[in-house]
């Protein structure tokens, strides 16, 4: 059976690759303190598809081979499974506290299992079997695999073909009869250090003399040529203080990779678009699509752990009874339960492409996510309420622990009759990092920006939302002629 275990998994990506942090080239990624955590809560994935109560959400059988597989490197053969990705993704997301990085290629990969199949059908080109080749390996191989879309943009209100740069937009500089030679950067790469391979698609729609900025291909993430540089984040070094109760969620966490494809060849077996600018925006649409369903899973998971540590620490404060404590946590329950409600109803309203794959509806993917930048902040702000100002307070597990201060502030800060005075200062230390720490990376800035930002669903609302069918019902009901 094709399913890793999550000491295989952390085997397979001990390899050799291009990153730098804090200016040095980082040697053995995988023993350092601040990216472990993030390794840990990939293995997390693989281990949960190991555990028979999770195996319903955790794998499917593929379409491709007949096997058992990872649901990560799934293509949707049905609503169910569009219903079930969400639910692993809230599962996860429970499980970790964090964003666990995976699901970036397995939308890439559901968005251009369809993409290709109707460039083919058009241009009559091979893209598809290509695809489904490269796909199987993947399936069979358990491989994480990454998805890059986001160009560094340049100026803003230039077209990719006309920024002073052209490298603001990856882009073809070179082909031969082997395949091509790409340069430029793909950034807010989440899964892209911790994954095997990585496909790279266009980050708008083109036009016509955009040819080269047409172009998606799959890559192995330690490719000659390719450099990674690690994002820096709030709170971050706290993983380098010996103390693990600073950190907040000491097991998990996620991170941000800046890639630099610097003149790398891409083998044409592996390319997946080449200048058919027409499909380009359609892979993104779909690609974010995917993505934005995702975020009513993820980040649901994320909120129902925070929801959970604010009404324990309303416990430990011993104001669980007061009845607005009580109104903040129902309010917290709504909004993320909302959030899931958009994720559950863009899946139930899932349909099937021509190529066979099911797709989401993409209205209510992207009133999910528009959504999503906005309650996470509520879910955080009623957080920090219930926690109370020590949030800000606390002192350091240094001071906590010394002999002279420690029982100081053990006096102090001990709340309730029962409740040990650590397992408050960890919970403080969880909401702090989750609200304002480097887990809120995960929870709020990656609710605002991944998958596209605030304006971006706002757009495709709109193209979706169909005003004159609206005018035409109230026209109907007031007798207004035509
Ligand atoms: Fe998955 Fe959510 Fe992270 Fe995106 S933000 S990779 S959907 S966990
Ligand atoms: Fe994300």
């Amino acid at each position: 059976m094709p399913l890793k275990t999550p000491k295989e998994y952390l085997e397979s990506i001990k390899r050799p690759i291009n990153l730098y942090m804090f200016g040095e080239k980082v040697k053995e990624f995988w023993n350092h303190p601040i990216i472990k955590p993030s390794i840990n809560t990939v293995m997390k994935i693989y281990e949960l598809a190991q555990i028979d109560e999770y195996k319903e959400l955790m794998t499917a059988k593929s379409h491709l081979t007949g096997e058992t597989i990872n649901r990560f490197t799934h293509i949707h053969q049905s609503v169910d499974d569009l219903i079930k990705k969400v639910k692993m993704q809230r599962l996860l997301g429970q499980k970790t506290a964090c964003c666990f990085q995976r699901c970036v290629g397995f939308d890439t990969a559901n968005a251009l299992y369809s993409v290709t199949y109707e460039m083919d059908k058009k241009n009559n080109t091979n893209y598809h079997e290509r695809f489904k080749k490269y796909w199987i390996e993947v399936q069979t191989q358990d491989l994480m695999v990454d998805g890059a879309m986001t160009d560094t943009k340049g100026d803003r209100s230039k077209r990719p073909k006309d920024q002073p740069d052209p490298d603001a937009f990856l882009h073809i500089v070179d082909e031969n009869d082997e395949g091509i030679i790409v340069r430029g950067a793909k950034v807010h790469q989440t899964g892209f250090l911790n994954s095997h391979r990585a496909i790279v698609m266009p980050t708008l729609s083109l036009r016509p003399g955009e040819e080269e900025y047409a172009v998606s291909f799959g890559i192995d993430t330690n490719t000659d040529g390719i450099t990674l540089i690690y994002g820096r984040q709030s709170c971050d070094t706290r993983k380098l203080e010996n103390e693990k109760l600073d950190i907040g969620n000491f097991k998990y966490g996620g991170q941000e990779i800046f890639v630099v494809f610097n003149n790398v060849f891409i083998p044409n077996e592996n390319i997946f678009m080449k200048g058919e600018i027409e499909f380009a925006g359609e892979l993104v649409n779909r690609f974010a699509g995917f993505h934005r369903q995702s975020y009513g899973g993820c980040k649901v998971g994320v909120g129902d752990v925070l929801i959970g540590a604010a009404a324990l620490i309303s416990e430990y404060n011993g104001t669980q009874n007061a009845s607005h404590i009580k109104d903040k946590l129902v309010e917290m329950i709504h909004l993320n339960e909302t959030l899931y409600s958009c994720g559950i109803a863009c899946s139930s309203l899932g349909f099937q492409r021509e190529a066979g794959n099911y797709e989401m509806d993409m209205l209510l993917a992207n009133v999910c996510k528009q959504n999503v930048t906005r309650f996470p902040y509520e879910i955080g702000r009623l957080a920090e309420d219930l926690a109370g100002g020590m949030i800000c307070t606390m002192p350091s597990e240094a001071d906590i622990n010394s002999k002279e201060i420690g029982p100081l502030i053990e006096k102090y800060l001990t709340t309730c009759e029962g409740i040990c005075a650590e397992d408050r200062f960890k919970l403080l230390r969880f909401i702090e990092n989750l609200t304002m720490g480097v887990a809120s990376v995960s929870y709020r800035t990656e609710s605002m920006h991944g998958a596209g930002s605030p304006q971006a669903q706002r757009i495709m609302i709109s193209r979706q939302a169909n005003f004159e069918e609206k005018k035409k019902f109230v026209k109907d009901i007031l007798d207004i002629e035509e």
